[in-house]
């Protein structure tokens, strides 16, 4: 059995990892901050935080200071590094915040490990498909072209799809493999890319396993119902539980890779658990997507609602148009299969968003937000 720690323990993945490994009988010490945009200004009414505390050895601390690294790293064995802040749009605005805690954070981390004697074998960092931008794609007549970010012309003209680099015709999708163009269109996704290449490199010269975990957009129960910047099926739910209508950006057609959060808590395990994920990096993702239209029919069909859905033409500028990921890599060196599907998946989620108290619905405001900042079109 190993001592763990988990940073952003208390957080969406963090605390069913946690769960997780004390079932197994592993040991867990969490570092976390309970960001109020994740636990609210009273954290004692988290109830992810509620989930674990009793469970764990909680250090209330921050990644930002190597004090609190100090004081969680000792004796520890393997550390899953997750505490980061995860809003894409969020991160074109507070830009030196997401530098601070994803990256600067991180560099305390390997700063110990590098200067301090410890236990740790393995570090396992949580990085996101975001480091791909648009990601992978075919052209009939270029082949395989990974499109840059998409034009605001193209967009304001109701042309969504992304273009070919050299023709310019539009290319279809395909799923994103680990080899495919680094391109992050977001300062989040930079500074993803960022820490997990910082945690390789600093744990390969240090002689500690380490990989980085790819995660697609991960939804299910538990996930912040409130936190208007992240994950459409919050955003979405939220919307409907309030009775107010979904606003469904650009034709609705745009897609992602939905991956059930008990498929990542899977693949986190083995991830940590297995000598030969080292130095390198995997897709977590269900190796499916599900387009938008999609995913707010099935949730208003589920909430028994009669909320409208507009479809807007509205973009975010830097927002993706599609995800798949390409999770044979996983699979082969992982053995990890995602079990649960998006359908059965949903009703999950929604069988537990309808025990929840309803969330007051901030989505409004964040747009205003965006708009303001010249990010929403
Ligand atoms: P979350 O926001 O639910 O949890 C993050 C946790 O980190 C929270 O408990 C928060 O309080 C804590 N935290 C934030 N800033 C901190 C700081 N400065 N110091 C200490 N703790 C801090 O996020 P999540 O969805 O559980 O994501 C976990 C990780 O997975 C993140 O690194 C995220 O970038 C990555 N990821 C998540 C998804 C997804 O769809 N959820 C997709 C791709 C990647």
């Amino acid at each position: 059995m190993e001592n763990v720690l988990i940073t952003g323990g208390a957080g969406f993945i963090g605390s069913k990892l946690t769960l997780s490994l004390i079932e197994k009988g592993h040991k867990v010490t969490v570092l976390d901050n309970l960001s109020p945009q994740i636990h609210g200004e009273d954290v004692n009414l988290s109830p992810l935080y509620k989930s674990i505390k009793d469970k764990v050895n909680f250090i209330h601390g921050d990644v930002r200071n190597l004090s609190d690294w100090t004081k969680a790293i000792v004796n520890q064995h393997i550390i899953v590094h997750l505490a980061a802040e995860t809003g894409t749009g969020q991160s074109m605005y507070e830009i030196s915040k997401y530098v601070e805690v994803n990256i600067s954070g991180t560099s305390h981390l390997l700063d110990y490990m590098a200067n301090e004697p410890h236990q740790i074998k393995k570090v396992v960092v949580a990085s996101s498909r975001a480091i791909y931008g648009e990601g992978k794609y075919q052209c009939e007549a270029h082949g395989i072209v990974f499109p840059e970010t998409r034009n605001e012309k193209d967009m304001v003209s109701g042309q969504f799809e992304p273009t070919c680099t050299s023709c310019s015709k539009i290319v279809s999708l395909v799923a994103t493999d680990e080899e495919s163009k680094i391109n992050p269109c977001s300062i989040y996704g930079i500074t993803k890319y960022n820490q997990e290449q910082m945690v390789l490199v600093a744990c390969k010269s240090l002689g500690i396993d380490a990989c980085a975990l790819r995660f697609q957009n991960v939804y299910g129960p538990g996930q912040s119902l409130s936190n208007p910047y992240t994950g459409i099926l919050s955003i979405f739910s939220t919307r409907i539980l309030n009775n107010n209508p979904i606003n469904i950006f650009e034709d609705g057609l745009e897609s992602r890779d939905f991956v059930y959060i008990d498929d990542v808590v899977d693949a986190t395990i083995l991830a940590m658990f297995n000598t030969n994920a080292n130095d390198t990096s995997f897709n977590i993702g269900s190796g499916k997507s599900t387009d938008v239209n999609t995913v707010a029919k099935l949730l208003k069909g589920a909430y028994n609602s009669d909320i409208d859905i507009k479809v807007s033409g509205d973009f975010r500028v830097g927002d993706i148009r599609h995800n798949k990921a390409d999770i044979y890599k996983a699979k082969r060196v992982l053995n990890f299969e995602p079990k649960i599907m998006f359908e059965q998946g949903i009703k999950l989620f929604t069988t537990w968003v309808k025990k929840q108290e309803i969330q007051k619905d901030n989505f409004d405001q964040s747009i205003k937000d965006l708009k303001l900042k010249g990010l929403m079109k």
